[in-house]
Parts: structure tokens; C-alpha cells; sequence
């Protein structure tokens, strides 16, 4: 790579040409500074462990299959997919992230501390050996973690510092969209209309980041804006039912609306939780109505339901791009393919209280990211209502399931389609009944032996190229 050709980012240049490593990015934002020496966003997908079977012709795992998601059917990210994908296009490998951000960020190593200068030698070294590894993989080298308990509070700093800088290390916008457009994504409504944005931009914008361009003043200003319209509409239709109220409680909830206004138009964009609060302020009034109250409880049932409909970030694209615009470079892109990622679901949730499901493959369903974090730990009857298609379309990936095992491609699933039906049946309260009869033990064991032979023919085949390459003796290191 040319780095000599990298055009410097204008974006960091304005927050660190200062030095004023706690300016904020954010171009409406003035009060409230986005440290960079803080930890690192840790709203990013984990990609520690790689589903992977060596030595054998077979898939081991369900999310290393194409399947189409339970609930949304929408087709999912193979976990594998997901991986090389944030590793080969999105993140910069950590050598070329630290040659970036001298140029991007304004990064002189003269200028900082001792630790952060010691940290910076120790992590180049590191790089230099693992040159394919972004920061956030290399810091999961057990050189790396060695040199973490013994570093002192100040090194430790820096290396986090250093981390939060390489997260702000991006590719062109040109450069993600046409790479999101090779994976085809299936995306939900919202993530289309982000998608559909960023290609946009991508033509009008097509060196700059996603980042620098989400936060150009009247790019923000106009989501932003829109974003403020909805959450007012949606807040002037239940001004009526407020009226309604018994006059205690109206003065209450009169108050709360105000509260709510005041919230969404005039706090700082870069507050968080908003909804969630203005949701929690009429809350805290409508639940001190006492049962007796009848038409008061009915009023304030009517206001919550209509609470519900608020934008978020989940339904709604400027509410979407409202959140992520401040966090690091690349969250947009992350959240966007981390939402389609092919995903473990727990059927009994595993963080239920007094009734935990077990993390094993018999409690295991496989959601996109994006429904499997709407569902937390609701039950399926209760979050069926919201998602009437769950049923059929669980139904659907059992079937495909079934198809692998069949085909003598899934390994290690053949009791699956049988023992989920229990826990399906019992989450849902009988709403998903499972038909498994598609399963076919007799063809999947003839179409694994057969692929076993023709594996082993092939690896008989690689041994004597092998051979025949290298020779015997060079094989075992035995000739120079
Ligand atoms: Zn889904």
C-alpha cells in the first residue's frame, strides 16, 4: 500500500490539530466531548472465535450454513463471512492503521508520553509480526495480554488510546458500499433505507468516510430534523388522551409531555436513551394511577401503547443515523452487517432469572443479530405478536436444516430437528409445532460416506502433489 497517496482525513484533523484529544467529532455537538483516550467502543461484533473443521468434508455449526433467519427469514451472514468481511475490508490491519493515523489524526510519536511511546514501539513490533491482525485482534495475542499485567496505568491508557484511534481508521464510503453490495445483503426495511443512503453518498462523496460524511452539518441536520418531526407527531396524538385524564393525573402527564418536548428538541444529539426516557417519564406517572381508576388505567394504557411507536433506531433510518454518527468510524458499517450476522438463539434464554435455558445445541435456534436482540428474553408468545410470521417461518429453517443433514453436509445435528420441538412448544406455548418429518438419517448417512470418500481421496491426492513437490526429506526439514 502507498501510504504517501492517503489524502489526509480533514475530519481529525480539525478535532486533534489542537491536540485536544477530547474534542468532539460531532458538528452540532458543543458541550459534551468524545474522549479518545477512553475505552474503546464496545459496540462492535465479536470476532474471536472462528467456526472452523479441519479435517473433515462436514459442517459442524448451523451458522456456518446458509439459512434464512427463524423469525424475519430474511437470508443470514455465515459467521465466517461476517468475519472476513469486518477483518479484510473494513478494519486495516494494525501496520498500515498506525501509519494512518499520522497522517489522519495528526499523531506525532515525539510529542507523546514515555508510555504512550513505549506502548506504540511494543504494538509496532507486534504488528510487524502479525500482518494481517487488526488492534483489536492482536490485543487478543497472548504476547500482547502478557504485556498488559505488567504495564503500568499510564501504558495501559495509551494502549487504549491507541485502540480507540485505530477504530477511527476507515475505508472510503466507495470502497464499503461496493463491498456490503457483493455480500447481497437481505436487509430489513431499515437497514435498506441506510444502505440505500450510503450508495447515495458513495456517489457524491466517494473519499470520504461514512463518518465524515454522516457528520457534515447539513447531511446530520437534516436527519436530525426529520428525526424531530416523527418524535413530535408522535407526541402531539396522545396530547388528547392526556386531556382525558382525571385532572390529578393530567397535570402529571401534562408535565412529562413538556419534559418529553424539551428532550428531543433542544438536549444534545449525542444524549443517549432518549426514547427510553421520555417513555420512562410517562411511565413513573401512569403507574402510580391506582387499579380502581378504571377509564384513567384505560387512558394510560392507550398513551404507552402510542409511546411505543416512537422512532428508534431499530425502525427507524434518521433515528438510525442520529445514533451511530458519533460513535467510531466504522459502527455504521458494523452495525449494518452485524444485524444480518447468522446468530445462536437461545429458545429457553439463557439470562432468564430463576429459569435459565442451557447454551447447548438442543436449546439453539438461529436468529439474524437483529431479531435475536429484539427478543432478550421475552417469550415467543408474547413476541410473536409483534412477529405473526415466526411460526411458518421457524418451521421453514427446520426444513432447511433438515435439507443439510440430508445432504450429508451438517454433522452432529441429526437428533436437533426432534429435540427442539419440546422447548419450541413449551417458549411459545404451543404457537410453533414442529413438523420434522423432512429429516432423512438413512439418505444423510449415505451422502456422508460418500462425501468422506471422495474427502479422502482428495487429501490421498494433495499427499503425493505434496510429494512429488517437495520431495520426502525437504518435508521433514531434513533437507536444505
Ligand atoms: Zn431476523
Amino acid at each position: 500500500m502507498n501510504i504517501s497517496a492517503i489524502q489526509p482525513r480533514l475530519f481529525f484533523k480539525k478535532a486533534l490539530a489542537t491536540n485536544n484529544l477530547n474534542a468532539c467529532y460531532s458538528s452540532s455537538c458543543s458541550s459534551t466531548p468524545v474522549k479518545i483516550n477512553q475505552q474503546p467502543n464496545t459496540d462492535t461484533v465479536s470476532f474471536k472465535r472462528t467456526p472452523e473443521c479441519i479435517g473433515s468434508p462436514f459442517v459442524h455449526d448451523p451458522r456456518e450454513l446458509e439459512l434464512h433467519c427463524a423469525c424475519c427469514n430474511r437470508k443470514m451472514l455465515k459467521n465466517s463471512t461476517v468475519q472476513n468481511f469486518m477483518n479484510k475490508e473494513v478494519y486495516y490491519p494494525t501496520y498500515v492503521a498506525l501509519d494512518r493515523i499520522k497522517d489522519e489524526q495528526n499523531f506525532r510519536l515525539h510529542e507523546q508520553s514515555p508510555a504512550m511511546q513505549k506502548v506504540y514501539s511494543f504494538i509496532k513490533n507486534e504488528a510487524n509480526n502479525y500482518k494481517s491482525l487488526n488492534l483489536e485482534q492482536l490485543v487478543l495475542k497472548e504476547r500482547v495480554i502478557n504485556y498488559k499485567k505488567t504495564a503500568s496505568t499510564e501504558q495501559i491508557q495509551a494502549l487504549n488510546e491507541l485502540r480507540a484511534r485505530c477504530q477511527e481508521v476507515a475505508h472510503d464510503i466507495s470502497h464499503i458500499v461496493e463491498k456490503l453490495d457483493e455480500l447481497q445483503p437481505d436487509f430489513q426495511p431499515t437497514e435498506e433505507t441506510v444502505f440505500q443512503d450510503l450508495k447515495r453518498y458513495a456517489k457524491i462523496y466517494p473519499t470520504e468516510t461514512i463518518k465524515e460524511i454522516i457528520n457534515k452539518p447539513e447531511i446530520k441536520t437534516e436527519y436530525l430534523t426529520k428525526l424531530q418531526q416523527k418524535q413530535n407527531s408522535k407526541l402531539s396524538k396522545i396530547e388528547y388522551l392526556i386531556e382525558e385524564l382525571s385532572p390529578e393525573y393530567a397535570i402529571k402527564a401534562e408535565k412529562a409531555l413538556s419534559d418529553s418536548y424539551q428532550i428531543f428538541n433542544n438536549e444534545n444529539t449525542n444524549i443517549l436513551h432518549k426514547r427510553q426516557r421520555v417513555i420512562e417519564l410517562f411511565n413513573s406517572v401512569l403507574e402510580s394511577i391506582p387499579p380502581e381508576m378504571a377509564t384513567d388505567k384505560r387512558i394510560a394504557y392507550q398513551i404507552m401503547k402510542r409511546l411505543e411507536d416512537l422512532p428508534d433506531s431499530k425502525n427507524d433510518t434518521n433515528a438510525f443515523m442520529i445514533k451511530y454518527a458519533p460513535r467510531s468510524a466504522n459502527s455504521i458499517t458494523e452495525v449494518l452487517v452485524k444485524r444480518l450476522r447468522n446468530t445462536k438463539e437461545h429458545v429457553k434464554p439463557h439470562h432468564r432469572e430463576g429459569d435459565s435455558g442451557e447454551s447447548n445445541k438442543k436449546n439453539y435456534i438461529y436468529l439474524c443479530g437483529k431479531c435475536n436482540h429484539e427478543r432478550m428474553t421475552q417469550k415467543y408468545d408474547e413476541f410473536i405478536k409483534k412477529h405473526p410470521q415466526m411460526p411458518e417461518n421457524t418451521q421453514k429453517q427446520i426444513d432447511e436444516i433438515c435439507d443439510y443433514i440430508n445432504k450429508g453436509i451438517l454433522e452432529g445435528y441429526d437428533t436437533w430437528p426432534n429435540d427442539i420441538k419440546e422447548p419450541l412448544g413449551d417458549e411459545s406455548e404451543g404457537l410453533i409445532v414442529i413438523d420434522s418429518s423432512k429429516l432423512n438419517l438413512s439418505e444423510a448417512k449415505a451422502n456422508r460416506a460418500e462425501k468422506m470418500a471422495a474427502y479422502i481421496e482428495e487429501q490421498k491426492k494433495k499427499a503425493e502433489q505434496d510429494t512429488l513437490a517437495t520431495g520426502p526429506y525437504r518435508r521433514h526439514g531434513k533437507k536444505k
